[in-house]
């Protein structure tokens, strides 16, 4: 009888042990199926993404589509313009000037790219140009910036709402007279 017992206890270990290593194979299956089904998601995602660049490329090149992409791609534009500032304001705040042929930093100052050899057309004196200066007062400046950004964010909704309306307007007569 208890012989019995441990033989069962044993089997039952022994099962309870390979049904164990079966879920950790499966476990690891589905890992590995999961990451091909996210590669594969990436891919197609990357493959969207050259659809939308050919598309946007097509439609800075003057080429008409529907007005639904044509939004889209006004957004971008809008979005890029945005990007640009950015790297303006940050290369300007290092002391930098960003290359207008190629979009890489360049000392302030510079009179070509070191990186594509364009020339660079001197930067205006602008608040950022004092780049020691700027550097003392970067905290309080940032503080205000961030208040700044807070009350705008509320006050400038509305306008944004009405840019955009005024975007689209302006986009339907240039389609016009095409
Ligand atoms: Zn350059």
């Amino acid at each position: 009888m208890a012989n019995d017992f441990f033989e069962n206890l044993g089997k039952t270990l022994s099962e309870t042990a390979k049904s164990m290593g079966e879920k950790t194979d499966e476990f690891i299956a589905v890992q590995k199926l999961r990451s091909q089904q996210s590669s594969l998601e990436s891919e197609v995602k990357n493959s969207y993404k050259t659809i939308g660049e050919m598309v946007f490329q097509k439609f800075v090149n003057g080429e008409a589509y529907s007005e639904e992409i044509a939004d889209v791609c006004r957004e971008i534009m809008q979005l890029q313009s945005e990007i640009a500032e950015c790297k303006e304001r940050i290369a300007g705040k290092k002391g930098q000037t960003i290359c207008p042929a190629c979009g890489s930093n360049a000392p302030r100052g510079a009179e070509f790219c070191m990186k594509c050899g364009s020339p660079i057309p001197k930067p205006e004196e602008t608040e950022d140009a004092h780049y020691e200066e700027a550097e003392e007062v970067a905290e309080e400046t940032a503080e205000e910036a961030a208040e700044t950004a807070e009350t705008e964010a509320e006050a400038t909704e509305e306008d944004t709402a009405k840019d955009t309306e005024q975007e689209v307007v302006e986009g339907e007569e240039v389609k016009e007279t095409e």
